[in-house]
């Protein structure tokens, strides 16, 4: 018998009738005689929602409590997945991130795996039946506290049971049919990708694909775990990320896809003196805020005045926090004035064939160039280039050099729900 563990996102669980839709599948896959382990998100934008209401009572709501606020989304959808089951006389029971033994450190809000017990799980799959978790949720052993995984975490629950209970494959369901060359809501001539490397839909999703998150793919590439993404709308065959076992060769395309990213800022040191040092001691305080720093980019100094320009990019939600922090070391590190631009868009073309095809830079910046778009940071990887352009441009960009590197298909894609929030 073969356990299967299947991720439900919002999208597909937004409604009742979604709900009803979702338990057919799940039992289908019961009766062909699988052990089934489920995961779900909270339906459709409730975790938006949340978030909206939380700040309409308070500016900053406390961390312990806003996970408190947020795993209750989670909890409704897994409660009535299991009832529905039941109804349909079918054997489920639903857990929590904590009794589904999803051990996280005690991060509100960014919490981290630090181990997983899916003692209940494997006793409900063992007296038939079919188990079902709250996703992107844990608890703390430290703190006797719940915690949440980070926005898009129920992935990350997925692969993580995936790889405890040594799932044949962990089957993430969505509104699409599944990893495209592109944002379906974005380009419409999009194509779906059959299989990629976890390498590949790593770059992809750092750089913004929110169609799996960052740290499932992280995860599932640390513990083998093989990814389905496919639509839970359809039966059409998803997207399969694998990891090339070792010494396997993989056909690579020159590029896999286009990514774009709209959460990101920019802040500008204006006339950091140019003397060897000052780089460090501006990292080093950005460091101690715990910032995400992506980008950076020094500008060749005057030479009149020996004075130079440094910039980067990190998120937006972080840029308060950044601003404030080298706002205080003004005068010890000596620049003149800082900027914050919250409008900016960041573009990423993604190929693990760019490691042998020169070329793939002039081509991105020639199709940018002439849809009469700026560029006004730039950087690379050894399978990822990234541009910044003002945040008005972004779907444009990524819509020209979707073309320009004949990405395009033959029929429109198709985005089944979803709000794209
Ligand atoms: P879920 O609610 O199922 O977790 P998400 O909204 O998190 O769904 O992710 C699915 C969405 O990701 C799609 O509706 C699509 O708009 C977006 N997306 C972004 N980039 C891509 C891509 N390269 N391929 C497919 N979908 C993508
Ligand atoms: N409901 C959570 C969110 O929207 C977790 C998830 O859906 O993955 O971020
Ligand atoms: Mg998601």
């Amino acid at each position: 018998m073969s356990l299967i563990v299947q991720k439900y996102g919002g999208s597909s669980v937004a409604d009742a009738e979604s709900i009803k839709r979702v338990a057919k599948r799940i039992v289908q896959t019961r009766k062909a005689g699988n052990e089934v382990v489920v995961v779900v998100s909270a339906m459709g934008d409730t975790t938006d929602e949340l978030l909206d209401l939380a700040g309409q009572v308070t500016p900053l709501p406390e961390p312990r409590e806003l996970d408190m606020l947020l795993t209750a989304g989670e909890r409704i959808s897994m409660a009535l997945l299991a009832m529905t089951i039941k109804g349909m006389g079918v054997d489920a029971r639903s857990f929590t991130g904590s009794q589904a033994g999803m051990i996280t450190d005690a991060r509100h809000g960014a919490a981290r795996i630090v181990d997983v017990t899916p003692v209940r799980l494997r006793e409900a799959l063992d007296a038939g039946a079919i188990a079902i978790v709250a996703g992107f949720q844990g608890f703390s052993r430290e703190t006797m506290d719940i915690t949440t995984l980070g926005r898009g975490g129920s992935d990350t629950t997925a692969v993580a049971l995936a790889a405890a209970l040594g799932a044949e494959v962990c089957e993430i369901y969505t509104d699409v049919d599944g990893v495209f060359t592109a944002d379906p809501r974005v380009v419409t001539k999009a194509t779906k990708i059959e299989r990629i490397t976890s390498e590949e839909m790593l770059e992809l999703a750092a750089a913004g694909s929110k169609v799996l998150y960052i740290r499932a793919v992280e995860y599932a590439r640390r513990h083998g775990v093989t990814i389905h993404v496919r639509s839970s709308f359809s039966n059409s065959p998803g997207t399969y990320v694998y990891n090339p076992k070792d010494g396997e060769t993989v056909e690579e395309p020159i590029i896999a896809g286009v990514a774009a990213d709209l959460n990101e800022a920019k802040i500008t040191i204006v006339d950091v003196p140019d003397i060897p040092g000052k780089a460090a001691e501006i990292f080093t305080l950005v460091a101690t805020t715990g910032a995400n720093i992506d980008m950076i980019v020094q500008n060749v100094s005057a030479a009149a005045t020996g004075r130079t320009d440094i910039s980067f990019t990190l998120p937006k939600a972080e840029g308060l926090r950044v601003m404030q922090a080298l706002e205080t070391q003004k005068d010890r590190i000596g620049f003149s004035t800082l900027q914050f631009d919250d409008q900016i868009g960041k573009l990423a073309l993604v190929g693990a064939g760019m490691r042998t095809n020169a070329g793939v830079s002039a081509k991105l910046f020639t199709a940018l160039y002439e849809a009469g778009i700026n560029i006004e940071m730039i950087s690379t990887s050894e399978i990822r280039i990234s541009v910044v352009t003002r945040a008005d441009t972004i779907n444009d960009a990524v819509r020209v050099v979707h073309t320009a590197f004949g990405l395009d298909g033959e029929q429109d894609a198709v985005v089944y729900a979803g709000t794209g929030r």
